[in-house]
């Protein structure tokens, strides 16, 4: 592992190229000024834009904003979007044009009513945001990057065995087994045979007390810090470091159960 990415920078690159893709699926741009975001190249509308014959493609959303009043030029719109995009666009309140655009997490996909307790957990949004990516699998696991056909080994590299999916390095590989047989709690009886992380998130946010939750949500999250430092500085972290990794984070949330 370390000699590959001694030997081969451009790999560690391309690897996070692909990482920043795959974060990028689940995001979606809030429109500022509107000078970034390109109205077909860019995702701002929760579905493809559609348009009348003959739009110019290059076209920014910011072309589309009257300068002077700050609000949705009608006239274009209207000319230039079909009916179904045209709603959700006026639907759209523009920044003012002194604010940048900003690429954010699409929530909405993420507010069904189970997957809702996690929005509630009194845990740092980092973290949060983190279980969210990690059950819509667009977290940079070897087996994701492989799917965006970054050429690398799709076994995780810690275990050899199995290869690196969600579900796995966050919960089934041996050394991440080894972590969860740790914890205090109902956590370490939970069954560890779940086929996808956000199948696993289903189960537990229906099963456990809100303090076991917030211990699961933290430990997954340092689990994923450890397996970072493994693959992009050559250094292991024992289990019992890795259990006490989100101890600092949750100091600044009393009611966490850790
Ligand atoms: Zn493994």
């Amino acid at each position: 592992m370390e000699a590959e990415l001694g030997h081969n920078p451009s790999y560690v690159w391309r690897s996070l190229l692909s990482a920043q893709e795959l974060l990028r699926e689940g995001s979606i741009w809030r429109v500022g000024d509107g000078r970034t975001i390109g109205i077909r190249s860019h995702k701002w509308l929760s579905h493809p834009s559609l348009f009348q014959d003959g739009v110019d493609q290059q076209l920014k959303v910011c072309d589309f904003i009257n300068p002077h009043t700050k609000q949705w030029d009608r006239g274009k719109i209207n000319a230039w979007f079909v009916l179904s995009s045209r709603d959700e666009v006026l639907r759209i309140c523009p920044g003012n044009l002194e604010s940048c655009d900003k690429l954010c997490w699409n929530e909405k996909k993420s507010q069904s009513p189970r997957r809702s307790r996690l929005w509630k957990l009194p845990i740092p949004p980092k973290v949060r945001t983190f279980v969210w990516q990690a059950s819509s699998d667009i977290l940079p696991t070897w087996a994701n990057l492989v799917r965006r056909k970054v050429p690398i080994d799709l076994k995780c590299a810690i275990c050899g065995t199995n290869d690196e999916t969600v579900i796995h390095i966050l919960w089934q590989c041996p050394l991440t087994r080894n972590v969860w047989a740790l914890v205090r709690g109902r956590l370490q009886k939970c069954d560890s045979s779940a086929q996808t992380f956000l199948s696993l998130a289903r189960t537990l946010m229906e099963k456990l007390p809100r303090r076991d939750l917030e211990t699961w949500a933290m430990v997954t999250w340092s689990i994923w810090n450890a397996q970072n430092r493994f693959h992009f500085e050559a250094t292991q972290t024992p289990p019992h470091a890795i259990l006490k990794g989100p101890v600092p984070l949750m100091e600044d949330y009393p009611e966490a159960g850790m």
